[in-house]
């Protein structure tokens, strides 16, 4: 093999590598970056709170075994462990949550543009899934029932849901690996955007008629999740 060849090789991979890096929150360049939330400089994330002033409490959340209300028309409440909640996590680059759902409960169809999930099932049965972006083939659904101590994972920016198959009422926490993987949830974007998407666009994408658009655009989309 040439040392031409080798060395587009070598810059092909370094390039991936890079590509790769960048698909994840920035690296540390100290030990922590505790969130100060009274700051009005707008950065990345939060500025630092004076290190001075840091306490052990700052890196502290008590009270992720409590059930949360799922007494909304999904069935499910996600309860986020991020920054907003442990001021230390800022620029860690994770954040946990903790799902309830009840009997017949829904986490619906969403992604997250920024991260990967690692969904753990604590109590319960669910039924999960994710499903491929389009391709040759189609999009394909990944799914599988999952019962307490299952594990699965949801890749980055895929569309994905946990439905509770179970009977009684289910928990699972989910790991992301950004501090801030963002929410995209399907239903809500795209018929309770505001202002609201043309509904001859809607209706032509989902090969419905405008008014059966008109009426899914009414229906109140509630968002099942909480930062606070
Ligand atoms: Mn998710």
């Amino acid at each position: 093999m040439s040392a031409k060849i080798i060395l587009i090789i070598a810059a092909s991979i370094a390039l991936i590598s890079s590509i790769c890096v960048s698909s994840s929150d920035p690296g540390l360049l100290q030990d922590f970056c505790v969130a100060n939330f009274n700051s009005t400089v707008v950065v990345n994330g939060y500025p630092c709170k004076d290190p001075l002033l840091v306490t052990s409490d700052d890196f502290f959340f008590s009270g992720i075994d409590q059930p949360r209300s799922t007494d909304n028309q999904l069935g499910s409440n996600i309860t986020v462990v991020g920054v907003e909640r442990i001021p230390g996590l800022n620029t860690m680059g994770l954040i946990i949550s903790r799902i309830d759902y009840a009997p017949g409960g829904l986490n619906p169809p969403h992604y997250h543009p920024r991260s990967s999930e690692v969904f753990t099932v604590v109590e319960g049965n669910l039924f999960v899934g994710f499903i491929t972006t389009n391709s040759d083939m189609g999009n394909t659904l990944y799914a599988k029932k999952l019962q307490k101590g299952d594990v699965f994972v949801f890749p980055q920016g895929l569309i994905h849901f946990q439905f509770n198959i179970g009977g009684k009422r289910a928990v699972a926490t989910a790991a992301f690996g950004s501090q801030s993987p963002g929410l995209m949830t399907v239903t809500n974007a795209l018929f309770g955007s505001i202002p609201p998407v043309p509904a001859v666009i809607l209706a032509k994408a989902f090969q419905l008629n405008t008014t059966t658009i008109e009426w899914l655009q009414q229906q109140n989309w509630v968002q099942n999740f909480n930062y606070n």
